[in-house]
């Protein structure tokens, strides 16, 4: 049987020829795909569903078998009374494109649409729009441009309908696809011939494998790296690491003293190598300015294409819960204060008022990252009665991550200062393992899960409580980091 290339495998080919190849001859080597991907494949489906309002009277070509689909799309489009078909399918020389929208013009040529729910246009997003213009105009149809409908981040909803015609920003690539078309020549060649070859090219890992998008056969090709490796150096850009690479050095312990690095990735190197944390003699002056009460503070959201209620924009964080641990004095046992939505309506409101009367009015709050600041300014800009009350709040944020970056390393780290790594190193005692909601993903999921009112009342109580298990282990991993680096 003759293979034929699909548009999205095309797609995997630019990114690396050996992705193409096992997507065509070894799928069962890809990573299943996570919930989080499953949610990005169902949120752009959304957007998708969102895009075809902008062409009313447009038809779906819905059947499953490709040959069926190819002859539906071409009854559609020789009907002049269709004026736009969603998911019509063409082949021309092999390869298979599935077009989101194909709009027909007055004069009777057509504008070809791909929708993204990106916030803007992506380069490997021009190879994705320049093989469908080929393939459609190599079929026969009258091309007349070539478009990107993304997501404008600017459009801000009103609560009332999405006005689909300000929330996508429409851009011509009509020239740039075009100048693209003698090198996707080459590249569906050479695509067909390495499908041919009887074994996958040899092919080395490297940036490509995460960009434009991690591949599902990363975890084939990058097998689990020793906690030594340079790839666990903070912030380590890829180029050094290439130079580093072809100095034969792989190791942390191999990195010779004159490699120029930043003064963090020598001070990690140093750890690494010797063995032994590092904490810089300013740490404990830092954390004096630490004024009780003590609040340790930890929010969720959830950060949609579509936005969900009146002021948001797309991508906007809806904040659904926050944690708040307390401790009065030095040495008393810390206070817990929790709020999660549970229902469909706006929590907005709710969230805020709830958390400014469990944040009181004096006393530092400790955060982790300048997350917590962006929402309440969020916040205050949705709910400007709220607005004196933020304010104060905001002074009184002490973010501990770059606390953490500038003044702490630990050979456990391995590169990174997220909560998730810090935590186990400096106090193992306690760790986010076997939680069923263990990172803010999880918990965004959970949640909209949790809304969305399909679950019966049992699966709802074991979500409500995995999540107020997680954010408040958040929290209380903030108190424990204080104390320990306090201590030290
Ligand atoms: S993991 Fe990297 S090298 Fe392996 S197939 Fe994917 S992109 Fe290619």
């Amino acid at each position: 049987m003759s293979i034929r290339i699909s548009k999205s495998k095309f797609c995997a080919g630019v990114q690396c020829l050996k992705r193409l190849y096992f997507e065509v001859h070894s799928p069962e080597l890809a990573e299943e795909p996570s919930a989080a991907d499953q949610a990005i494949i169902q949120q752009g489906h959304e957007v998708g569903m969102l895009a075809r309002t902008l062409f009313p009277r447009g038809v779906e070509v819905c059947e499953r078998s490709l040959d069926q689909a190819i002859r539906t799309t071409r009854e559609l489009v020789a009907n002049p009374e269709i004026p736009a078909v969603f998911e019509g399918v063409f082949e021309h020389g092999g390869v298979l494109v599935k077009v989101d929208v194909l709009h027909r013009r007055r004069d009777g040529r057509w504008r070809l649409i791909e929708v993204k729910s990106t916030t803007d246009l992506r380069d490997h997003h021009l190879e994705d729009i320049a093989i469908q213009y080929r393939v459609v105009s190599r079929s026969g149809l009258d091309v007349a441009s070539a478009s990107l409908a993304h997501v404008n981040r600017e459009y801000i909803f009103d609560g009332q309908e999405i006005d689909a015609r300000r929330f996508f920003r429409i851009r011509n690539l009509t020239l740039r696809v075009q100048r693209l078309q003698p090198k996707l020549t080459f590249q569906v060649r050479s695509q067909f011939t390495i499908l041919a070859m009887p074994q996958s090219p040899d092919i080395a890992p490297g940036r490509h494998c995460t960009d434009p998008v991690t591949c599902e056969f990363f975890d084939h090709c990058n097998p689990p790296r020793p906690n030594d490796h340079i790839g666990y150096l903070p912030r380590l850009h890829a180029s050094a690491a290439d130079e580093l690479r072809d100095m034969g050095v792989e190791s942390i312990m191999d990195i010779p003293d004159e490699f120029e690095l930043t003064e963090i990735q020598r001070r990690a190197t140093t750890c690494v190598q010797t063995g032994e944390p590092w904490y810089s003699p300013e740490l404990h002056e830092l954390l004096a300015a630490l004024k009780y009460p003590l609040y340790f503070a930890d929010f969720e959201t959830v950060n949609r294409a579509v936005p969900a209620f009146a002021g948001m924009r797309p991508y906007d964080h809806l904040p659904f819960q926050w944690s708040v641990h307390v401790q009065r004095k030095p040495g008393a046992v810390p206070e817990h204060y929790e709020f999660l939505a549970t229902g469909s309506s706006d929590p907005r409101r709710e969230f805020i008022s709830s958390l400014c009367a469990a944040l009181g009015e004096s006393g530092s709050i400790v955060v982790y990252s300048g997350f917590e600041s962006q929402r309440l300014s969020d916040l205050a800009a949705w709910f400007p009665e709220f607005g004196d009350r933020i304010a104060p709040i905001q002074t009184r944020l002490f973010d501990l991550l770059p606390v953490v970056r500038e003044h702490v390393y630990h050979p456990a780290f391995a590169g990174s200062y997220s909560i998730k790594s810090v935590l186990p190193a400096l106090v193992p005692e306690m760790s986010y393992r076997g939680m069923m909601v263990a990172n803010g993903q999880d918990a965004g999921l959970a949640w909209e899960s949790l809304v969305r009112g399909e679950l019966g009342w049992d699966e709802r109580d074991r979500i409500r409580k995995a999540l107020l298990d997680y954010c408040a282990l958040d929290t209380l991993a903030l108190v424990r980091l204080r104390q320990k680096l306090w201590q030290i």
